[in-house]
């Protein structure tokens, strides 16, 4: 068969192994909460689903555009953000273009920019996990098409700063498409930390991508949004599939901004529960990242894949990067305990002097 032959040497993605009904899935930052009852009630009152959706989700624009200080043609929603980055990289990258990004981070990169034929240039993170900007500039080249920020840093939890970020866009090329990924936004309690939404309108070349599936416990409907320069999003609007955002998926996103202030208490709940959970950690002697969103980092190196295991065996389904670390998003708090019972037992094992020890 004639394939294309990037396409074949990319790993097919492979969704975290399945977990034991009684196991903790901790495995892709989802929420732990259950859908709201506002929510579902939303859902349930949209079913006729013998109709497409309204394909630009209008109203769902206009809502977060009131929000946002921006016009409703500067928002553009997606099928998740994952779909609005892979947009966003089809309208700019092409065969022959670069995407520059740091390096470990969202393991869907990677894919998203051999689909479009461009070539990756990954940028390897500082020791602490955050984001090395000034290496990150200096990897442009006349050829780079898109530079993509992720803060905070998925798989590590570190965010950039607003002072590094501000720097940051201040040496790019001002046609040069930058995406700020902010999946994870809402988790954030670091004050210096960047915030998109303070950027809007300042730059011709930013776009700030943000989601309902973490925070606001909508992974399963797929929907995200981001804002920018509205020639950038018509751009991406041209590269979609059309119509894939549901009409299930628009009223529910509608309904969680309705009950914000209930969502942001358990995102709330969630926060502290990581602080204590890193605060544990470091007590048992971990060295790990100042994570900032709903998961953290063990950089566990060559000992990853046997840690993950023994998570595994006592009921914790964690995401094992191989040869790196593995990210263990904050789940239920019934979840810690064991977690940091098998935690103890793995740092036991690890030579002194690894990195993960501090
Ligand atoms: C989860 C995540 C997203 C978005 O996921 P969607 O479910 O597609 O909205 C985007 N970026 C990062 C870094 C993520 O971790």
């Amino acid at each position: 068969m004639k394939l294309r032959p990037e396409i074949l040497a990319s790993p097919v993605y492979r969704q975290g192994r399945a977990a034991g009904a009684d196991a903790f899935k901790l495995s892709s930052n989802e929420n732990p909460f259950p859908p709201l009852p506002a929510v579902l009630a939303a859902i349930t009152a949209e079913l006729e689903i013998n109709r497409y959706p309204d394909a630009t989700a209008a109203a769902l624009r206009g809502t977060l555009a009131a929000r946002l200080g921006t016009t409703a043609d500067e928002v553009i929603i997606g099928s998740g953000s994952v779909a609005l980055l892979q947009q966003f990289i089809l309208a700019a990258a092409g065969p022959g273009d670069e995407v520059a990004y740091s390096w470990r981070s969202f393991e869907a990169y990677p894919t998203m920019v051999t689909v479009a034929g461009a070539t990756s240039v990954p940028v390897p993170n500082r020791a602490d996990g955050g984001h090395d900007l000034p290496a990150l500039a200096d990897a442009i080249t006349p050829r780079t098409r898109v530079v993509i920020v992720c803060s905070p840093n998925n798989p590590t939890g570190v965010t950039v700063t607003a002072e590094e970020f501000t720097a940051f866009m201040e040496t790019v090329p001002s046609d040069l498409l930058v995406l700020l990924d902010e999946a994870y936004a809402e988790f954030v309690r670091e004050p210096e930390a960047v915030d998109g939404r303070e950027l809007i309108g300042r730059y011709p070349n930013l776009v700030i991508l943000r989601t309902f599936s973490k925070a606001y416990g909508l992974a399963g409907l797929r929907v995200g949004w981001a804002t920018g320069p509205e020639a950038i999003l018509d751009a991406a609007r041209a590269t979609a599939i059309p119509l894939s955002v549901t009409g299930l998926a628009q009223v529910a996103a509608e309904a969680s901004l309705e009950a914000e202030a209930e969502l942001l208490e358990r995102v709330e709940k969630i926060t502290v529960r990581r602080t204590a959970f890193i605060d544990a950690l470091r007590a048992q002697g971990w060295n790990i990242p100042a994570s900032e969103s709903n998961f953290i980092w063990l950089a566990l190196g060559d000992h990853t894949l046997r840690a993950a295991e023994r998570f595994f065996d006592a009921g914790l389904v964690t995401r094992p990067f191989a040869g790196d670390g593995v990210r263990i998003s904050i789940g239920e708090e019934e979840s810690l305990t064991p977690l940091l019972t098998v935690a103890q037992e793995i740092l036991t094992e690890l030579p002194t002097g690894h990195p993960a020890r501090a």
